[in-house]
């Protein structure tokens, strides 16, 4: 951590991702990639390098956001059927400490 803005390290937020999979027993991995913006994609999250810029708590949401894809029902759009498991992943991880999992 190196700036006052609350940013993550790629290592810090492999280790929250990790975390959060674990916990969920979901089969999912992570991959960082210059290619914005950061996207779900079968089983896979690609995460911009660019998204590592912000506030923690949005490269945290955005983890989560692109986690809540792979539980989100039918067509990819960001309705209804994302706000379920988007909302659910949000309120069971973001309060958590990068790395840990609440017992
Ligand atoms: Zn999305």
């Amino acid at each position: 951590m190196n700036s006052n803005m609350g940013n993550m390290t790629g290592d810090e937020v492999a280790a929250f991702f990790r975390a959060v999979v674990e916990d969920l027993g979901a089969n999912l991995s992570l991959e960082f990639t210059p290619a914005s913006p950061s996207i779900y994609l079968d089983g896979k999250v690609f995460f911009c390098l660019n998204d590592l810029n912000g506030y923690k708590w949005r490269v945290k949401e955005r983890i989560l956001h692109e986690i809540a894809h792979h539980f989100e029902k039918g067509k990819r759009q960001h309705g209804p059927n994302f706000y379920e498991p988007y909302i659910w992943l949000l309120g069971k991880y973001m309060a958590l400490v990068e790395g840990e999992v609440k017992a």
